[in-house]
């Protein structure tokens, strides 16, 4: 009995050693062909074989006691070509190494020779077959075995009927447990693979699960969108880093393990959201579980929200709420403010055309004022032109108010913005003359064509001209100045004049803003809009008590480049 126990641990000990293995290894490639563990599994088997070897012995005397055959059979069903033929070298030389008395027919029929065709045959089946085939298969290379085992104690000469009837049993027992130890033994080592297997596959899936849990985070995370979920309880389950930056502003050193500690409800009583019928709507579908999508204003910002029920993967699971907040604030700001452009550039229109059509009626007013002026008497002459200077400031705001309405196509035509400056000049001479002030010219030697407007750029040299020699004293130098700087043509007016202080600067350009007793506040929003329409720029640098300089830039493309003027 000693002896089958013995036996029947070494046999099996490949087992532990294999188990050993799967523990250790992180990856089971047991699909494919010649694995490594196919490989340590032939040498686990080789060591049992050996192992079975030396414990091995006689049973009563008959018949040679030796389980080697079974690692030994299984090892070579299991291993690759080389590991198999290893072990068909090692049964025999075991099997004659420590059987006692060693015959020929023990070599042969102990060790299995026999059954190596069928053995090396079934060797690429077995890998694929199911456990009970792979069983039967090793039943049908051990069963034949042991037969062969106890015919080796007839060739002997032993005599079977001396032995007491129970020893019989016990050895044909023997020969049978052999093959259902070996079956036993199929089983627990495939269970040991697939065991091992689906843990290797549950832990896989976990970690693509983690993985996928934290893409998904981070995705909403870089999303501009709030993303808050919430359960049936609407107790928050997850929220997105931008949720969480906004609720920052507003609850200062929340942290996102507070926010999934609380409830919707506990938020919005945090952030003190009370008597607001949007949010009270959208909190009423979140505790109906409805689909909420709208408009909800609520602290100072316009929120679009949609709010709608996660479905669930099993019927009658639930699965909560998904709300998803887009802060619409400066869109909406945006849109008013568009609405309010719009609004007003139908009010300019219309004052464009009713201005315009004001000019007829006063022009045929100054028409005959004009006539009764030659035939009143001379008393009258200074009534007259009051009336009639009047009228000629009317008539010069028109004229500004139309150009400023004037819309952003006008002809343009090549042309030499040094041409249009000389021409002014004697005009601006006149006028500063008068004034007792002087005009210097400071053109630079070349200046490329320019796709100009003339008349209006002669209206906005001579605003901001005028401009100038109306901010100078008596002696104030005005001087026109021109340059050519990498991509664009300047043009600088400057003046000695008193400058401007900060508060005047922030409304320069504001239609209507003059500081003047006379003044219209359009001459420098005419500028502007002329300038604009020629595609540049305005600059000022003003110090008061210093003077001021207006510079004026123009664009000019490569074309106007090459084609240099002087
Ligand atoms: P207006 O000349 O009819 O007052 P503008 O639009 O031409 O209207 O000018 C608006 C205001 O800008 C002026 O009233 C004046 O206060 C200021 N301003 C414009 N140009 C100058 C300048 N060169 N120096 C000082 N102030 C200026
Ligand atoms: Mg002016």
């Amino acid at each position: 009995m000693k002896d089958i126990l013995l036996q029947m641990a070494a046999a099996s000990s490949f087992l532990l050693l294999f188990q050993w293995r799967l523990n250790q290894s992180h990856i089971t490639r047991r699909n494919l062909r010649c694995s490594d563990d196919y490989a340590f599994l032939a040498i686990a088997c080789a060591l049992s074989l050996v192992l079975c070897s030396l414990l091995s012995g006689n049973l009563f005397g008959i018949i040679h006691f030796n389980w080697g055959i079974l690692p030994a059979f299984i090892g070579m069903l299991y291993g690759s070509f080389r590991s198999r033929a290893l072990l068909a070298v090692m049964l025999p030389v075991c099997t004659y190494v420590f059987s006692y008395p060693v015959t020929q027919s023990h070599v042969l029929l102990d060790s299995g020779i026999l059954m190596y065709p069928l053995l090396f045959g079934m060797a690429n089946r077995f890998k694929l077959g199911t456990v009970v085939e792979k069983i039967a298969m090793l039943w049908i290379v051990l069963a034949p075995s042991m037969l062969f085992i106890a015919l080796t104690s007839l060739f002997d000469g032993n005599d079977f009927s001396r032995l007491q009837d129970e020893k019989n049993a016990l050895i044909l027992c023997m020969l049978f447990l052999n093959p259902l130890f070996g079956g036993a033994l199929i089983y627990m080592l495939e269970s040991a693979w697939d065991k091992r297997e689906i843990e290797e596959f549950i832990a896989n899936m976990s970690e693509k699960f983690r993985r996928e849990i934290d893409d998904l985070q981070q995705i909403t995370d870089m999303v501009p969108l709030s993303i808050i979920s919430v359960d049936d309880n609407c107790r928050i389950t997850s929220i997105n880093e931008t949720s969480m930056k906004k609720l920052e502003i507003e609850i200062p050193h929340i942290t996102r393990t507070d926010v999934l500690n609380c409830t919707l409800f506990d938020l919005v009583h945090q952030l003190k959201l009370n008597d607001n019928q949007d949010l009270d709507h959208l909190l009423d579908s979140i505790i109906l579980k409805q689909r909420f999508m709208g408009k909800v204003t609520c602290l100072g910002k316009v929120l679009y929200v949609l709010a709608a029920p996660l479905v669930p993967k099993e019927q009658g699971q639930q699965a909560g709420m998904v709300l998803i907040i887009q802060d619409m604030t400066e869109e909406e700001n945006i849109r008013s403010e568009l609405g309010h452009v719009e609004r007003l550039t139908l009010v300019g229109q219309m004052a464009a055309g009713i201005t315009h059509e004001i000019r007829n009626p006063m022009a045929v007013v100054r028409g005959f004022l004009q006539l009764m002026r030659e035939k009143s008497p001379s008393d009258m002459e200074s009534y007259y032109r009051i009336v009639m200077d009047e009228l000629d400031r009317a008539n010069s705001i028109i004229n500004d108010f139309l150009s400023l309405a004037q819309s952003g196509l006008s002809s343009k035509e090549d042309s030499n913005l040094h041409d249009v400056i000389e021409e002014l000049a004697p005009l601006l001479w006149a006028d500063a003359n008068l004034r007792g002030q002087s005009v210097e010219l400071r053109l630079c030697d070349k200046l490329p064509v320019l796709r100009l407007n003339i008349k209006e750029i002669k209206q906005l040299v001579l605003n901001l001209g005028r401009n100038a020699m109306e901010a100078m004293e008596p002696k104030g130098v005005l001087t026109l100045e021109t340059r050519c700087v990498s991509e664009k043509v300047e043009l600088l007016v400057k003046d000695t004049g008193s400058g401007m202080s900060d508060i005047e600067l922030e409304k320069l350009f504001v239609p209507f803003f003059t500081t003047k007793e006379q003044g219209t506040g359009l001459g420098l929003p005419l500028c502007l809009s002329i300038v604009e329409r020629h595609g540049g720029s305005i600059a000022v640098d003003s110090h008061q008590g210093a003077g001021t300089v207006f510079t004026v830039s123009f664009p000019y493309e490569k074309q106007e480049k090459e084609a240099i003027v002087c």
